[in-house]
């Protein structure tokens, strides 16, 4: 997918649902689009004991055979998830996830979500918590999710944060104000923004924070096939997919004033630093 834009630098999609039927299907495809949109590097996101399994398999695999964009995986239980796992060995299933593959850069998707509630808040509680301890143990930064939790989420990673291995990223930053903001920043976190930045009717107040994050705490991501760039030319894609990370950057280089070379330039070296790729 072609942007008026030009990209010299690479792009590095922090958080991508490959696992998800829409995508997984068409891979090669998908992932040849991702490197003609300068795609370099895309990180699979995992939500579950088995969707962490078929990322991580999905990283290795590819990987092998050695193609142009590089993939990688997070392990972890995503907050929707977390009642359905709390019954069972969740946390020695995550460790056996955990140990000893050179594709998994992050302990996530995890947090709290009590926007919907699919899960009890205590279970989201007790399962963030566990990966907030297995994260610490094999000092892999943090993918993290938070919707209409912010106030329970800062305090408990007030607590977490007191360790000098603490680090990671608020994914999909989208509701949150800038005093929610300035407390994930001052607690060094990085802060994730998709697409929904380029919705010029649900994400105008995004819009107006972009701003308020330093260039060197900025990483992007789609998290497709959901969350489709709305800055994109009609007619539009039917779902979202990591080439069309481009606009999400447009749109950055937007808020900041800045040329899409920079918002690359610096989220790209941020992802680097933060997930050691
Ligand atoms: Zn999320």
């Amino acid at each position: 997918m072609a942007t008026n834009t030009t990209l010299t630098n690479s792009l590095i999609d922090i958080g991508a649902n490959l696992t998800h039927k829409s995508l997984k299907h068409h891979l090669p495809l998908v992932l040849q689009r991702a490197n003609n949109a300068q795609v370099s590097h895309i990180i699979i996101t995992g939500t579950s004991i088995s969707g962490s399994r078929e990322a991580i398999d999905i990283a290795t695999r590819h990987n092998q055979e050695q193609q142009n964009v590089k993939l990688y995986s997070t392990v972890g239980i995503h907050p929707h998830d977390a009642t359905r796992h709390v019954t069972y060995n969740y946390r020695e299933q995550l460790v056996k996830l955990l140990t000893g593959n050179k594709n998994i850069v992050a302990v996530g998707e995890c947090g709290l979500d009590f926007d919907r509630n699919f899960s009890l808040p205590d279970d989201q509680r007790s399962v963030f918590n566990t990966q907030l301890e297995l994260a610490r143990e094999f000092n892999l930064p943090l993918f993290m999710h938070e919707r209409s939790a912010s106030n329970d989420m800062l305090s408990i990673l007030e607590k977490y944060s007191q360790h000098e291995n603490f680090h990671g990223v608020i994914h999909c930053f989208t509701n949150g104000t800038l005093d929610v903001l300035q407390k994930y920043l001052s607690l060094n976190l990085y802060i994730g923004i998709t697409g929904w930045v380029c919705d010029d009717r649900r994400g105008k107040d995004l819009a107006k924070l972009i701003p308020h994050i330093p260039l060197d705490r900025l990483l992007i991501e789609t998290d497709a096939p959901f969350l489709l760039p709305r800055n994109m030319p009609r007619p539009w894609p039917s779902q979202n997919e990591p080439s069309c990370l481009p606009y999400v950057v447009k749109k950055l280089a937007e808020c900041y004033s800045v040329s899409v070379d920079e918002i690359a330039k610096h989220t790209t070296e941020n992802a680097k630093k933060l997930f050691k790729l």
